[in-house]
C-alpha cells in the first residue's frame, strides 16, 4: 500500500464497488460498454465514434469488421459543387429575365 502523502487520515482509497472497474476493482469507472452494459475504466475503454466498448467487444467488433477505421470523407467534388453552383447561377439570370418579361410586355 503505498502512502499518497495526503494529509488526509483516510490510509486506503476504495472505489466503491458499483462505480469500479469490472477489470481494475481499484479503479474508477468512467463508462458503459453499449454492448456488454459492463463499467470501464479510462484504461479498459475503446472509443469509437464517442461510444464506449469495453476491451473484449471491441475486440470482437474488430473481428466482425463492424468497426471501419478507415475514413470514408463524402465530401462533394470541387467540380461538382462549381457546376451546381454555376447551374444555380443560370437558372436564378433565366428566371428573373423570364419575371421582367412577364411583368413588362414588349419591352416597353
Ligand atoms: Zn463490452
Ligand atoms: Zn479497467
Amino acid at each position: 500500500m503505498r502512502c499518497r502523502g495526503g494529509t488526509s487520515n483516510i490510509g486506503i482509497v476504495t472505489v466503491p464497488a458499483a462505480a469500479a472497474c469490472q477489470n481494475h476493482f481499484d479503479r474508477e469507472a468512467i463508462g458503459i460498454c453499449v454492448e456488454c452494459r459492463a463499467r470501464i475504466c479510462s484504461e479498459c475503454v475503446t472509443k469509437v465514434d464517442g461510444i464506449n466498448y469495453c476491451v473484449a467487444c471491441y475486440a470482437r467488433l474488430a473481428d466482425r469488421g463492424a468497426v471501419r477505421r478507415t475514413e470514408e470523407a463524402k465530401a462533394t467534388h470541387p467540380a461538382v459543387a462549381y457546376l451546381a453552383a454555376a447551374g444555380l447561377l443560370l437558372f436564378t439570370t433565366l428566371a428573373t429575365w423570364g419575371l421582367l418579361q412577364v411583368a413588362f410586355p414588349g419591352g416597353g
